[in-house]
């Protein structure tokens, strides 16, 4: 095929997306690469979303993701110019595939590194059970057995036998499936003769748990899923491909922390020539009849553009949101032109956890740190602690947490002779009924008490200099996220792929979805991944083959 006859008409169409998060950006840059002229409008006051990085009193918070994997999608955002041909690339590229495994030094690909600096990250995470004892985590599979040898022996050949069954699992799922679109029932069909052959439907603890005995191994091969929102017990068990998407490419960093990424983003977006707008809230996704010849009740509804807190309207050929799928819908979609994605549909669907994230400074005491970048620190009990959070929406009596601490890494985003640090705390989102303003603050308090009287970080509150938090009330209100939901509709087997929220509107012609909310879920790479099915259902509506 020509490339003349992939061009773009000559007035280039105007798209707005709704929201700079990791999705809307990276469909941006994909959008302006193809011929569009993109316009994004975020409420927040600068890019980044859930990714937003916050700089007080000489500390740099990165306040969401931090864990960054397949650098390789990154480096395809990079790499992208002005050209119609770059949805035909191969998804993942031979060099890709074959890439060794990053042990040190500089990772991320040439065109990243004009951008951004990324560094790999060993161990990926130190899991720190309640009895003291600890997994260093880093893919390596010697290092891997010899720790299993020394916890909890009995699970060598076990973890034999799980790695093999994750690696089919994530060749198929991930490597060969990832990239499919779910928009109709068929293509679901299709798979799920290969879903039922690799076991991947069951739960992914009952599928950790087939592989490991003690409890210790079940909790390192199956807590990933927390960090984009999946709760293991309900999550499917293709997401055991997690632990080979680390494995195989590495878990990186961003040196000046995720907000650099963003920001590195963002430039590439302006640079072809794509224009970002922040303070600018969207109120109304303006939606009219089709203005074809077709009788007016079975004319389709068509988004025009979006009408602006302020008041301003802003034409468009074509709308994306970047919010929060329920919200976007409840919200912003008016609900006569809704069918498929009603009140009852929406508000029905299971969202994700929240959580409660506390930003602290502490002075460096002399001592070294007996923690690593990427820490967890799992409690007391597992299952009934996320059939808590989960299930019945209460508050435990103990908790688990993800303990960040960048300037292990990166001492530049701290003042010198201090750490900066977040740690994260899933709890249930605000269907629970929960007072956070009451129960945030004794929550935070439980949680320093924890870290001091068990040593993570010792005689804390008097080293603190910096303390902040947010709870589920800040995904409500500043992101606009129902019910405070974190990690946007909950990864289940029924609000998977065809189930799940779709990234092009059933209900409004020229609407779109990318992100979290959208096909195929939650994370960053998942959330990039979004941005370029969204891409290519754009270039198929808009006749760009
Ligand atoms: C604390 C935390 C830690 C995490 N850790 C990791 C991790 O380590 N690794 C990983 O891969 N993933 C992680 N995640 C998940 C990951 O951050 C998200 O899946 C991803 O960033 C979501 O990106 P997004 O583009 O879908 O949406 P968002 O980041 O939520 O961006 C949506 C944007 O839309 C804007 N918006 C919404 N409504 C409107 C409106 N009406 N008008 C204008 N703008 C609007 C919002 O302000 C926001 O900026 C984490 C999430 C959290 C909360």
């Amino acid at each position: 095929m020509s490339h003349e006859r992939n061009v773009v008409p000559r007035r280039a169409k105007r798209a707005v997306i709704i929201g700079a998060g990791f999705g809307g950006i990276s469909l941006g840059i994909r959008l302006q690469s193809l011929g569009f002229d993109t316009l994004i409008v975020e409420r927040l006051d600068g890019p980044g979303g859930r990714g937003y990085q916050k700089k007080v009193n000489g500390y740099t918070f990165d306040m969401g993701p931090t864990v960054i994997t397949a650098p390789h999608f990154i480096e395809e955002l990079f790499a992208l110019e002005h050209r119609q041909d770059n949805l035909q690339a191969p998804d993942f590229p031979a060099e890709v595939l074959s890439a060794p495994r990053i042990t040190a030094g500089q990772s991320g690909g040439p065109r990243t590194r004009e951008y951004v600096q990324l560094v790999p990250i060993l161990p990926f995470y130190r899991i720190i059970f309640d009895d003291g004892t600890f997994f260093d985590y880093d893919g390596d599979p010697t290092n891997t057995r010899r720790q299993i040898a020394e916890l909890a022996p009995q699970d060598l050949a076990g973890y034999e036998r799980f790695h093999k069954d994750a690696q089919a699992i994530f060749e198929r799922g991930f490597l060969e499936l990832g990239y499919t679109y779910f928009g109709d029932i068929p293509t679901m069909l299709r798979v799920v003769p290969d879903l039922m052959r690799l076991d991947a439907v069951r739960t992914l603890f009952s599928f950790t748990s087939k592989y490991f005995q003690s409890e210790k191994m079940r909790q390192v091969f199956s807590f990933e899923t927390l960090l984009i929102g999946g709760n293991p017990l309900s999550v499917p068990a293709i997401y055991a491909m997690i632990h080979f998407v680390e494995k195989t490419w590495g878990v990186h960093y961003a040196v000046g922390g995720t907000g650099a990424l963003v920001q590195a983003l963002v430039r590439k977006f302006e640079e072809l020539g794509g224009q970002i707008r922040y303070g600018a809230g969207v109120q109304d996704i303006i939606v009219t009849d089709d203005w074809g010849k077709a009788p007016r009740l079975t004319r389709p509804r068509v988004a025009r553009g979006v009408l602006l807190e302020s008041g301003e309207r802003i034409p468009a050929d074509l709308v994306v949101s970047n919010g929060d799928w329920a919200n976007t819908y409840l919200k912003r979609v008016p609900a006569g032109a809704r069918r498929v994605n009603s009140d009852l549909r929406v508000k029905a669907a299971r969202q994700s956890m929240s959580l409660l994230v506390i930003y602290f400074g502490f002075k460096d005491d002399g001592q070294p740190l007996n923690l690593k970048h990427h820490n967890i620190l799992l409690g007391p009990r597992y299952e009934a602690l996320l059939r808590e959070i989960f299930g019945e929406k209460v508050l435990g009596t103990d908790f688990s947490q993800y303990l960040h601490v960048p300037t292990l890494t990166d001492p530049a985003l701290a003042p010198p002779g201090h750490h900066a640090a977040y740690t994260l705390i899933p709890v249930p989102h605000n269907g629970s009924g929960l007072d956070w303003k009451i129960e945030g603050p004794k929550l935070v308090e439980r949680v320093y008490d924890y870290l001091e009287q068990r040593n993570i970080i010792p005689n804390l509150r008097a080293r603190l200099t910096h303390s902040e938090f947010i709870t589920p009330d800040y995904f409500a209100g500043t992101l606009d996220s129902y019910l405070g939901n974190a990690f946007g509709p909950e990864p289940v087997l029924v609000q998977s792929a065809f189930f799940r929220p779709h990234n092009r509107s059933e209900d409004v012609k020229n609407l779109y979805l990318v992100g979290a909310g959208a096909q195929p879920g939650g994370g960053t790479p998942s959330v990039m991944m979004s941005a370029k099915m969204t891409a290519r259902l754009i270039a198929e509506d808009f006749g760009l083959d």
